[in-house]
């Protein structure tokens, strides 16, 4: 497909939003990059001087270039902030696209993102996780607890393991529970995106098993591919607009929702209408705007909650970036949770600051994930919570990343797991 059917701005279109920066230096309070780093070319304003230079034609893509533009969460903590009110994660996404032209997306990027692509390989990928789940349920108990030791993992292999160590059981087993009305009229699709999908079940489960006990049919179609969202940063954009096309062709023009459960793969549709053929446009503006999270659709709604029943835990809740600024969603979530009887739901510090996932930004800048995870993980340890919650498959990977580097074992749930928990022992 020729991206010049496409609508997406390049680089160019941005340069006045990029001059539009006073240098004010507001966004480096809030840039996580720039608070593990100290380096001006890590936050907004240093990014822009040096597009500047690009779009003057003084500077070139080379690779120091494309490093400096790796050092972005795409968070948004900085268009907040900003007096100018410039979106550092547009302009990123677009210098990204521009730079891979000349220096590519690099071995591990492409890799990754070739996996998403492909539903065979995410396919054999969930049927190796679906096959440590069953060996891991079965030998529990038997197996030494010091066997890892016994293996000298390395470094590589230790920080792939504590980015998918909350991934690694599955909380709720889909069970088809009583439904309390008759099943509504509403045409619902569930977009579950590619972890849910592939990795951990856990998520999609619940929110079926929520939506029909609350009266909601739901549809997922078979060929729903990754949401594309880790494409579009990487600044390959051919990939992220052949994604976009095939999900769109897989949803009808006569849904009333579509409902998302992952933050960023929520907050991804809204782009679709540039990224796509001109015949796709209108149905990809129809669709972005009904597009809903979980959180929002069952908030908006009277949801059943069963007086008999409850979870005595403490909670507490991380914003996801591409929830709370892409989508602003953020009180819905708590609303939820403070519903449900027996929960102490207490605030974190800094709950809307990024996890330090950030798709492969966990892979391609370790360290520097790590530091924003840990301090993330401690403010969780710092509320005593027994459970952390969070709406985003990413944050998940994030919040993984922090706790396991600090010992911690505190579990990851979405809120509509707990729901469905909720619903579980109410029909016990
Ligand atoms: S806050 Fe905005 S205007 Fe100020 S330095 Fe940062 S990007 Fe530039
Ligand atoms: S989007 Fe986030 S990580 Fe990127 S420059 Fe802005 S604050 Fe920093």
């Amino acid at each position: 497909m020729s991206e010049k059917k496409t609508n997406f701005k390049s680089l160019n279109n941005y340069a006045e939003d990029v001059y539009k920066c006073t240098k004010c230096g507001l966004c480096q309070s809030v840039c996580p990059v720039y608070k593990a780093t100290g380096l001006e070319t890590s936050v907004s304003r240093g990014k822009f001087t040096l597009l500047n230079g690009i779009i003057n034609g003084k500077l070139k893509f080379n690779k120091k270039v494309a490093k400096n533009l790796e050092l972005c969460l795409g968070c948004k903590a900085c268009y907040d902030f900003c007096p100018s009110g410039i979106s550092a994660e547009e302009i990123i996404s677009a210098a990204r696209h521009e730079s891979a032209k000349v220096n590519g997306i690099g071995f591990i990027k492409g890799f990754i993102l070739a996996n998403f692509k492909s539903n065979f390989r995410l396919g054999l990928l969930k049927m190796i996780l679906d096959a440590y789940r069953f060996i891991f349920s079965f030998f529990e108990g038997f197996i030494p607890k010091n066997l890892a030791g016994i293996f000298k993992k390395p470094k590589l292999i230790i920080n792939f393991l504590n980015l998918f160590n909350s991934q690694l059981k599955e909380h709720i087993k889909y069970n088809k529970l009583k439904p309390l009305k008759q099943p509504s009229s509403i045409n619902i699709i569930y977009f579950p995106g590619c972890i849910n999908n592939y990795v951990n079940s856990s998520v999609k489960n619940a929110v079926l098993m929520v939506l029909e006990k609350n009266g909601f049919k739901v549809n997922i179609p078979k060929n729903f591919t990754c949401c594309g969202i880790a494409a579009r940063s990487a600044g390959d954009y051919k990939s992220f607009s052949e994604l976009a096309e095939n999900n769109l062709n897989q949803i009808p023009d006569n849904v009333d929702y579509i409902i998302t459960d992952c933050a960023s793969c929520g907050s991804v549709w809204e782009f679709y209408p540039d990224f796509v053929r001109q015949e796709l446009v209108n149905k990809a503006r129809l669709l972005t705007e009904k597009t809903i999270n979980i959180n929002k659709f069952l908030a908006e709604r009277e949801l059943y909650i069963p007086e008999n029943a409850e979870i005595n835990k403490k909670i507490t809740y991380h914003d996801p970036c591409h929830l709370k600024r892409f989508q602003k969603v953020f009180e819905e979530p708590r609303k939820i949770l403070k519903k449900i009887q027996g929960i102490d739901f207490r605030e974190m510090k800094d709950s809307d600051v990024c996890c330090g996932a950030a798709g492969t930004f966990c892979i391609s800048q370790p360290e520097i994930s790590k530091a924003i995870s840990s301090e993330k993980a401690q403010n969780i340890i710092n509320t005593k919570a027994d459970i952390v919650c969070t709406s985003c498959a990413g944050c998940k990977i994030g919040l993984s990343q922090g706790l396991t580097e600090k010992n911690s074992t505190i579990p990851i749930y979405h809120p509509v797991e707990l729901l469905a928990e909720l619903y579980l022992i109410d029909e016990k």
